[in-house]
């Protein structure tokens, strides 16, 4: 079936198309199953933003690990975020140091750690896109519900939308075509990605993750390309709905308000995120723990910033493979398992071959 696909799409490309897979997560599978160097040469794929982990501002890493520094903190996160470089040190360099950080597999999983310890402050690290949103709205909707006021989350929420918009709206933009990530689609629906396609004259592909999605999404892609259509299309109809899920949309926007949010080594992005609303500010991390006046510095080594905006590729940095590596990484885009620097170290070659 994979080879049918690409039989097609080779029959259907008639000349060169940059098409960006939007998710980290889709970067990777296309590395890891070779997909990208079974496509015809014509597709120049562009890995875009989509990695929560890379995303999250070096603020915002910096304030996690100074609130998670205070002694009577628990800090709860995703285990990716333990390892991500803050402009000094990271969680894990706390974990070192005797803080109390621990790893986590949901907020619900932090709600229960605040619940069985009353004396203590719990904050989780609400790191994500739209699809780690409703998960944790409940979480803090629950918490205010039963009054618990040693829950907070520090909200690092950002959407995919805007992130589109500022990357075609971009000068350098040399993206024609875009594979839009099944799993926010299935959460969100396909209606906000209609106006962007109209607007910038491009096509969208909702595409899942399975090799056969990936290349179906391909194939969707460059026939709208080929035929100058500007729609969106679902290439991921087992999974992905118009309307999206109704029950998370309603929980996302009880809990939470779009706000501007800054997104590391791309810089702010007029309201692409998510903040808590008012009556939840007091679940609020920033707002508990006084954090304001945190001073970043981040690597002067590390393009990330490039590659997430899709004008690099991971080999094209002097320190990929060489001093950044996953066991040492300079970048967040090395430390995710859906950055596009760490599926380059595992499954890609450098610029010899090798
Ligand atoms: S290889 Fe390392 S230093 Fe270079 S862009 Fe990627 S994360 Fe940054």
């Amino acid at each position: 079936m994979v080879q049918k696909a690409i039989q097609e799409i080779n029959k259907t490309v008639s000349q060169k198309w940059s098409i960006m897979e939007i998710c980290g997560g889709q970067t990777h599978a296309f590395m890891q199953y070779g997909l990208n160097e079974m496509l015809p040469e014509e597709i120049n794929l562009i890995h875009g933003p989509g990695c929560p982990v890379c995303v999250t501002s070096l603020e915002l890493v910096d304030k996690a690990i100074a609130i998670a520094s205070h002694k009577d903190v628990i800090f709860t996160s995703y285990g990716d975020m333990l390892r991500v470089p803050g402009s000094e040190g990271d969680l894990f360099s706390v974990r070192a140091a005797g803080g109390d950080v621990r790893v986590v597999y949901s907020p619900i999983e932090a709600l229960k750690i605040a619940v069985n310890n009353p004396d203590k402050q719990v904050v989780f690290f609400g790191i994500g896109f739209e699809t780690t949103a409703p998960a944790n709205a409940i979480s803090v909707i629950k918490a205010h519900e039963r009054g618990l006021d040693n829950y907070s989350m520090l909200v690092s929420h950002v959407r995919v939308p805007p992130a589109i918009h500022a990357i075609l709206g971009s000068p350098n933009n040399k993206v024609q075509g875009f594979l839009a990530a099944g799993h926010v689609c299935a959460i969100m629906g396909i209606d906000e990605y209609k106006p962007i396609a109209e607007k910038y004259g491009v096509p969208i592909s909702v595409t899942g993750f399975e090799p056969l999605d990936l290349l179906l999404g391909i194939l969707q892609t460059v026939q709208m390309l080929e035929k100058g259509q500007f729609q969106v299309k679902n290439a991921y109809p087992r999974v992905v709905r118009d309307e999206g899920n109704l029950q998370a949309k309603k929980f996302i926007s009880k809990a939470f308000i779009e706000c501007d949010r800054q997104w590391r080594g791309i810089g702010l992005i007029p309201m692409s995120g998510w903040k808590l609303r008012k009556e939840y500010q007091s679940f609020d991390a920033e707002f508990r723990f006084n954090v304001e006046n945190i001073q970043t510095k981040e690597s002067e080594i590390c393009i990330s910033g490039l590659i997430l905006q899709g004008q690099k590729k991971p080999y094209e940095c002097p320190a990929f493979r060489s001093i950044c590596t996953p066991q040492n990484p300079l970048g967040a885009t090395m430390v995710s398992s859906e950055g596009a620097c760490a599926a380059y170290y595992r499954y890609g070659k450098d610029l010899n071959g090798q």
